[in-house]
């Protein structure tokens, strides 16, 4: 004894049928079939969206780097005259630790001499100056 979905299904294979008159018949049981027990016909390939989980990134943490402020005087630094605070204007190197000073990074410049980041400002130049 086949369950009513077992039949309904091997109807609906039928109601596929090449021969007209048998595929009616078939939709029609099927139909009627469904209507009786109140089934539920399910499209098996749109039956249900396959849930995707949104891929979880972690947010790439990002550690501010922790600079101890530097305690320094910049007007009177400003007031000599000799050395500038710009953003840089070009790529180059730093005068004192030779490291990289970037485009638009605010700078210490004195003509003839270059460019000095911030932070190197004190110990090595701004104290002479
Ligand atoms: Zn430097």
């Amino acid at each position: 004894m086949s369950t009513p979905e077992e039949k309904v299904r091997r109807l609906l294979a039928q109601a596929t049928s090449p021969f007209e008159e048998e595929a009616r018949t078939a939709a029609l049981l099927a139909a009627r079939l469904i209507a009786q027990y109140g089934l539920q016909v399910v499209d098996p390939v749109k039956r249900e969206p396959v849930k995707r989980e949104p891929v979880k990134r972690e947010p790439v943490k990002r550690e501010p780097v922790k600079r101890e402020p530097v305690k320094r005087e910049p007007v009177k630094r400003d007031s000599s005259g000799l050395f500038v605070r710009i953003k840089a204007k070009y790529t180059g190197r730093c005068k004192v630790c030779m490291g990289v000073i970037l485009l638009e990074q605010k700078v210490w410049w004195k003509h003839g001499y270059g460019c000095v980041h911030d932070e190197c400002m004190i110990d090595d130049v701004g104290g002479s100056a």
